[in-house]
């Protein structure tokens, strides 16, 4: 019978994403042959994630706090095309698009479980509304439909789901709103494309 401390951490390690129980198990066995000090170091950056990460108040991405910074490098960013706006489910999605290299424009995380049903809208995506309606009224008018929302879904039933209740909540802001090109396969989450899938999409949205 496996003892009740490693049945413990494994546990845990199970609710995370991707992680099963038998993988879970591996990870644990790994760990108890490793140096205290390796696990220790381990442990102790792990908790001070949650001291030094604080969440974009603009995008929701989350961003260690630098000197008087308040919001996330890419929205601080004034080289970055605020009128663009590429939507993602998890904020890991945004390091693939960023690798591209060719994607200028900024983000907005809504985050996963999003109710397309019913019920009220989340709060993630009544802030990306408000931030597309913030952004729109600044321009000038003959400019205002060029702002582009881009919406980057994973190509699952979920992701499509989401997209199309998104699209049907910015297209009367009056924006143009683009969907990533059919360059991902069916059922590909962002998170795992290749950098050249990514790019095909990206330059092939509609
Ligand atoms: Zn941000």
């Amino acid at each position: 019978m496996t003892p009740k401390s490693i049945q413990l951490v494994i546990n845990h390690l199970s609710e995370l994403p991707g992680i099963g129980p038998r993988q879970a198990a591996r990870i644990v066995f790994h760990l108890l042959k490793l140096p205290k000090h390796t696990v220790e170091r381990l442990t102790h950056d792990i908790s001070a994630l949650k001291e030094k990460i604080r969440v974009c108040p603009v995008c929701l991405a989350g961003f260690e706090e630098e000197g008087d910074s308040k919001t996330c490098a890419i929205c601080a960013n004034v080289k970055r095309i605020k009128t663009t706006m590429c939507v993602v489910e998890r904020e890991s999605d945004i390091d693939p698009i960023e690798k591209t290299g060719i994607y200028k424009g900024t983000y907005h995380v809504v985050g996963e479980n999003i109710d397309v049903l019913e019920g009220a809208i989340a709060p993630s995506i009544n802030k990306l509304l408000d931030r597309i309606t913030y952004i729109k009224k600044q321009l000038p008018s003959e400019k205002q439909k060029s702002m582009e929302i881009v919406i980057a879904m994973n190509a699952t039933v979920e992701g499509d789901a989401i997209a199309l209740y998104l699209t049907k909540l910015i297209i009367p802001l009056g924006v143009a709103v683009h969907r990533l090109g059919r360059g991902l396969a069916s059922g590909a989450e962002l998170e795992y494309a290749d950098q050249q899938t990514l790019i095909n999409a990206l330059e092939n949205r509609k």
